[in-house]
């Protein structure tokens, strides 16, 4: 069978077999075992489980972008990205220990500034995972988390 697109909210969820441990960017639990099937969207690259992907909450940040929008945000600078609704506040991160991204639920590689840290909620992503990101800055909506 091709792959089958589950398109929801935007997001073109196709079945994958994942490589690597993942956690699904929706309910936060890890993605288990050998040739376990996540959902990944084609266009903002996020993983949810099976189970996850008609749950997930919010909008494809990338439904509308075109292609040639992508290779434009490539390789942009770090500067700040202003963005409409009140967008994430990403500084480079040094993680001391293994960190897994928020986004696409992929480990984050390295030594030193592994990925990107929001400094005003728990979000933690990679640098390549940032114009894939949602500009939706959920402060004060998970004050359980500490
Ligand atoms: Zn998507
Ligand atoms: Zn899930
Ligand atoms: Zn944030
Ligand atoms: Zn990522």
């Amino acid at each position: 069978m091709p792959s089958k697109v589950h398109e929801v909210t935007g997001h073109k969820f196709v079945a994958t077999v994942l490589r690597q441990p993942s956690f699904c960017s929706h309910c936060k639990n890890f993605i288990w075992g050998f040739g376990k099937m996540g959902y990944k969207c084609e266009c903002c690259k996020v993983v949810v489980h099976k189970k996850c992907h008609q749950e997930i909450g919010w909008e494809c940040p990338k439904k509308e972008a075109s292609v040639q929008q992508e290779a434009e945000v490539e390789m942009s600078s770090d500067g700040e990205q202003q963005c409409t609704n009140s967008p994430h506040q990403f500084t480079k991160h040094t993680y001391k220990t293994p960190k897994f991204c928020d986004h696409c639920g992929a480990l984050m590689y390295g030594l030193y500034n592994q990925g990107l840290q929001c400094s005003t909620c728990p979000v933690n992503i990679h640098k390549r995972c940032q114009k894939n990101v949602v500009n939706l800055c959920r402060v004060n909506t998970q004050q359980m988390a500490v």
